[in-house]
């Protein structure tokens, strides 16, 4: 097809979104080993985890084999109001870089949330309603997932409670404030209302908390409440095959024009919008029907895929919720301080760490400096404002726009740009200001991770 042809913008009609997720563990030869009770070391049942999620959503976590989902209707009647969302031709990008490439991104940064967690937030909001609960507790570092579950929430008249990690609720209380808009309850963590919380501030009075007390925290106030559930915004089964619609739509666009990627790019933190973008691309890879190359892409402080190691691990710091099979540095492991780009998390959803393991994807790592100048370079051109998490997919991409360049070669590329960046301002800043630094963490530095854990 004529280049002139592919627009700027690929939309769908409403009649062309999907209607289904897709559960690529259907189609993995090898399924990504079970969650473990960490307790027991059996792997869990479904009555083990009804206690913390909600039913729907804890079979959706189990089922390696039903290859789709039917969207319920609410939940496709709300993704209608945001959704769907652009496939982008970076024509601007790709002049400016000079490159023979083709370069086409996904935009999910287009909702109040800032970015595609609202996918799954609609999702998990859905099902608690569904059940009859009152209401789900969650935890929240930075923001993105909490503003996705309060507006998620709100929409369906769930009560939500979000445990928000102490420095990011006095640093970013814009991110807090917009969650209080769509009605939920922001406690900063560690707090005086779970036990766990009390235990924490008596130890370490005046911390300025953590993800994993944060998830701690929630977890027990779930459990402890009658009718209410603890939720998850990345890393799950569950999480991962609601983003499947991120992909379901990209591939739908792409078809539109019969264009086929040779390659494609996503930001890697717990792993559930790549996994979400890759799915129905994987699933041809592992039905044997057609190649992609498939890169994952992470910061050089917080390597899981890269330096990790591959074995069970706690999926937070309190050790209450199951042991997961994934490539993890370790549930002790805290990025250095300097880390400003997101992607945190220690570990990686169990689905993409069997994927890597078994060669069908690739993985490589980004200092944050090259991470905010292809952010900055990005916002130049093509407009968009990228979050620092979206921003490492956006290095990787201009990359191998630039290899393709020396090597003439007119690859197509396909990117997610995850979300946009209005509320990390203070890293901006420290990049603009010429303050960034970068930190590559030493094999010492991750050794105390690595001692953390668990012998199976
Ligand atoms: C949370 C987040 C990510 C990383 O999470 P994954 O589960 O790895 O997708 C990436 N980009 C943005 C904008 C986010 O908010």
């Amino acid at each position: 097809m004529n280049t002139q042809e592919i627009p700027y913008k690929i939309y769908l009609e409403e009649s062309e979104m999907p209607a289904h997720w897709y559960n690529v563990r259907a189609d993995m030869e090898n399924k990504p080993a079970p969650l473990l009770n960490p307790e027991t070391l059996k792997p869990m049942t479904l009555e083990e985890l009804e206690h913390v999620f909600c039913t729907e959503l804890a079979k959706q976590e189990l089922d390696d084999t039903t290859p789709y989902f039917e969207i319920p209707q609410e939940i496709r009647e709300f993704y209608r109001m945001y959704r769907p969302s652009p496939l982008v031709r970076a024509y601007c990008l790709e002049k400016k870089l000079d490159t023979p490439a083709k370069i086409y991104y996904k935009f999910e940064g287009n909702n109040t949330s800032g970015s595609h967690k609202l996918n799954s937030a609609i999702a998990q909001a859905y099902y608690a309603k569904k059940q009859g609960l009152k209401g789900v507790t969650t935890e929240t570092g930075a923001g993105q997932w909490g503003t996705a579950l309060s507006m998620a929430c709100s929409y369906f008249d769930l009560d939500c409670r979000v445990y928000m990690v102490k420095c990011s609720y006095e640093q970013k209380p814009f991110r807090r404030e917009v969650m209080r808009t769509y009605g939920a309850a922001v406690t900063p963590s560690p707090s005086e209302t779970t036990e766990v919380g009390k235990k924490i501030l008596a130890e370490h009075p005046g911390t300025a908390g953590s993800l994993g007390c944060a998830i701690s925290e929630a977890v027990e106030a779930a459990t402890a409440t009658e009718g209410y559930r603890y939720v998850l915004g990345s890393v799950l089964s569950q999480v991962l095959l609601h983003q499947t619609v991120i992909g379901l739509e990209t591939k739908a666009a792409l078809d539109k024009y019969e264009i086929v990627p040779d390659m494609i790019i996503g930001c890697a933190g717990g792993g559930s919008n790549l996994g979400g973008l890759i799915s129905p691309f994987m699933g041809e890879v592992l039905r044997g029907e057609r190649n992609y190359q498939i890169i994952a892409v992470e910061p050089v402080s917080c390597p899981s895929l890269t330096r990790g190691k591959y074995a069970y691990d706690f999926c937070d710091t309190g050790r209450v919720c199951p042991l997961a099979k994934m490539y993890t540095l370790g549930s002790g492991f805290i990025p250095s301080p300097n880390h400003a780009g997101g992607l945190r998390y220690h570990g990686m959803s169990s689905v993409l760490s069997q994927l890597y393991h078994d060669g069908l994807m690739e993985a490589r790592s980004v200092t944050q400096t090259e991470v905010f100048q292809a952010a900055q370079q990005f916002a130049r051109i093509e407009g968009i404002l990228p979050a620092p998490e979206s921003s490492h997919a956006i290095r990787a991409a201009i990359d191998e726009a630039l290899k393709c360049k020396e090597t003439g070669e007119e690859k197509t590329i396909v990117f997610g740009l995850t979300g946009t960046g209005y509320f990390d301002m203070y890293a901006y800043q420290r990049f603009n200001d010429g303050e960034m630094t970068d930190y590559v963490p030493t094999d010492e530095d991750l050794k105390p991770g690595f001692d953390s854990l668990p012998a199976l």
